[in-house]
């Protein structure tokens, strides 16, 4: 009775942490009013000015806007020329929203193997994988921390196949100096409010191939209806393309702050069982989420106890776990250890500009005094 007072007294009192970044951006209002005396449509000059902006910041140089991240993937699916019966490899420790698009083109998704230290595609694997209807490979940087793109673009031009890169987590996220974009042959991304840049719901993509761009922006409005080229409508809005053209403008400083936020924190951790995933060589994340790697008899009892005093991780929020292991994927379950392992073996920690300095002194003290039982 006693020792559970003095460890209560000395335990910080619980609070609860927000995975979801709430940003303020004063300027919204005024810039949605000034948009609303323009053309709203996806083919307005707002969505043209957004676009350019985009690739301006990515240094690309093509940006194609479109109504969500899934909606990017589709598009680059078909502008990479994958057809019904094509075979699209991918890791398996991405979220559903990445293969749905390939099942919805027809083409078939084959799982390959992460690397053991991080979420990037192991070369091995997508040799091992190839057969001669393979027409690409997404690769889905997880949370923000860089992959080997730099190996698997030199990879996929030897195979003969596609590069399409999976950011919907990486805006920002830089290698040898470099913006992943600048590795795939299309990069696509979510600007879903949860994202980095958040336009409520939206995505694009950017490439620097001419062809590959005019192929995207064909097909995301129904073939410019020519009645020639076939398409659909994926074209992004102009009040959420005017929200995104203004708030990009804060994104380099969102991605500061939270590279400070996990150093802070880092600095603050002194567990003998939890350390920050590996962070590939040249590689800077930009802290979407900080990961954090668990060595625990029973890791999920540690993430458990971290969400019990109101610090989620995104692996519980949604049930991480390899892709082919949900129903609706069974068919296309290879063996993928490395991934599985992985995913087992961490989890994620808010780090957003909205974690006050007491936020992240909590989650510090709160890893620190665990002890498995
Ligand atoms: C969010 C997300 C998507 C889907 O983006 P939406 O804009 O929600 O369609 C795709 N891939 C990854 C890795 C994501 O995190």
């Amino acid at each position: 009775m006693l020792s559970d007072l003095t460890v209560n007294a000395s335990a910080p009192a619980r609070r609860t942490i927000s995975d979801k970044y709430r940003a303020t951006y004063p300027e919204d209002v005024d810039t949605l009013q000034a948009t609303l005396a323009r053309s709203l449509s996806g083919t307005s000059d707002v969505v043209t000015e957004y676009e350019q902006a985009l690739s301006g910041w990515f240094g690309a140089r093509h940006a194609v806007a479109l109504s969500s991240g899934g909606a990017a993937l589709s598009v680059a699916l078909h502008a990479v020329g994958v057809e019904p019966g094509d075979n699209v490899l991918l890791t398996p420790s991405c979220p559903l929203c990445t293969v749905y698009p390939i099942i919805a083109a027809g083409a078939v998704p084959v799982f390959v193997d992460t690397r053991a230290h991080g979420f990037g595609a192991d070369p091995d694997s997508v040799r091992a994988s190839m057969t001669p209807r393979t027409r690409a490979l997404i690769d889905i940087p997880m949370w923000g921390y860089p992959t080997e793109v730099d190996a698997l673009q030199a990879i996929t031009r030897e195979l003969g196949i596609k590069l399409i890169l999976d950011l919907a987590h990486s805006h920002g996220t830089t290698l040898h100096g470099q913006p992943l974009s600048h590795f795939g042959d299309v990069s696509c991304f979510s600007t879903h409010e949860r994202k980095l840049l958040a336009t409520g719901e939206g995505g694009f993509l950017l490439t620097d191939d001419d062809v590959l761009a005019k192929r995207s922006r064909d097909y995301s409005r129904f073939g410019n209806l020519n009645g020639k080229d076939f398409g659909l409508n994926y074209k992004l809005a102009a009040l959420p393309a005017a929200l995104g053209k203004n708030r990009l403008r804060s994104l380099a400083a969102q991605i500061d702050k939270r590279r400070e936020n996990a150093r802070y924190l880092l600095e603050r951790i002194h567990h003998p069982q939890v350390r920050e995933k590996t962070i590939v060589a040249g590689g800077v994340p930009n802290y979407y989420f900080l990961n954090l790697e668990l060595r625990f008899a029973d890791n999920a009892a540690f993430i458990d106890y971290l969400d019990d005093l109101g610090v989620p991780s995104d692996i519980k929020r949604y049930g991480c776990k390899a892709l082919y292991e949900f129903p609706a994927l069974e068919r296309y379950r290879t063996a993928c250890p490395n991934a599985q392992a992985l995913l087992a073996g961490m989890t994620t920690i808010p780090v957003h500009p909205g974690i006050t300095v007491d936020e992240l002194d909590y989650i510090a003290a709160c890893i620190n005094r665990y002890e498995a039982i």
